[in-house]
């Protein structure tokens, strides 16, 4: 069966996103908010920021602690500079992705690199399962340039990041979760289609232009979450030029239970959590890691 004879999937509900600020006063839009984290399960959160004005981005987010789950941040317009307790330290530029598996814990810090012009960028949260909340933390940078892309016909770039489109495989995998993390390039008139299993959470960001996704206007800013409906495939498509993040995941279904920047199963773990961090648990592996 082709890909443009599956069943579609449908737009459940649009979602405009909060306005908060984060860090050192860095102002962002909170897309991907904790009342959806089990409606989106094994995603915990989306935060678009696109600033130009310094003031609303210089402060950057100083050293803080995570555990139990997985950041990914993706850059569009700007450089950050990212340092942490594990000893890993790196450039993101415009293209890039860093992928930092917590785990266990670390403390890092996510910078600025520039004092002027716009900064512009997503931070996605992925959860890991409870048998992997406590694994070593990890660290990769993906340059733009090692991203995995491709062009269509109609002229549709298509970056994968995660998962797999059209059998290119995308910069990371994950066995539990399998994300998949498309950053879709869409110019005036084309369309795309992407299947996603019907079991899994998936949801579409626009960051550029309009889209029509099943009969539904998804506008810049606006995420839709697409509805769980037994559609093999999702059919995008631009009027205009557009670009859209295209986000789905296997759900765990396993408790979540979230204090500010620690993801666990269950009140007493987060409670464990806070101990190791005030007994500077966290700080100590720095140490052994230098
Ligand atoms: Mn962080």
């Amino acid at each position: 069966m082709s890909l443009q004879s599956s069943p579609l999937r449908t737009v459940e509900r649009l979602v405009q996103g909060t306005a908060t600020s984060d860090g050192a006063g860095v102002r962002l839009t909170r897309v991907l908010t904790q009342n959806l984290q089990r409606r989106l399960d094994p995603f915990l959160m989306l935060d678009a920021f696109r600033n130009e004005n310094p003031d609303d981005y210089i402060g950057g987010f100083p050293d803080h602690p995570h555990r139990g789950f997985e950041t990914v941040s993706y850059m569009i317009a700007g450089r950050m500079r990212h340092h942490d307790s594990a000893g890993n330290a790196g450039l993101l530029g415009p293209g890039g992705v860093q992928w930092m598996t917590a785990g266990s814990g670390l403390i890092h810090s996510e910078l600025p690199e520039q004092e002027e012009g716009l900064m512009e960028g997503f931070q996605l949260w992925l959860n890991l399962p409870a048998r992997d909340k406590m694994i070593a933390p990890n660290y990769r940078d993906i340059p733009s340039e090692s991203i995995p892309e491709f062009t269509t016909a109609e002229g549709v770039r298509v970056r994968v990041i995660a998962g797999e489109s059209r059998g290119i495989a995308g910069a990371v995998q994950r066995p539990h979760t399998e994300p998949l993390y498309l950053d879709l390039h869409l110019p005036a008139g084309s369309h795309f289609v992407q299947a996603i299993p019907p079991g899994h959470n998936a949801f579409a960001y626009t960051y550029r232009g309009a889209v029509d996704i099943a009969g539904s206007e998804v506008v810049d800013r606006q995420m839709a979450i697409l509805a769980n409906d037994g559609g093999e495939a999702v059919h995008i498509a631009a009027a205009e030029a557009s670009r859209v993040l295209l986000i789905a995941g296997r759900p765990l279904g396993e408790p979540i239970a979230q204090y500010g920047p620690f993801v666990m199963n269950t009140g007493e773990q987060i409670q464990q959590t806070l101990r190791d961090y005030q007994a500077g648990l966290f700080e100590a592996a720095v140490v052994q890691a230098r």
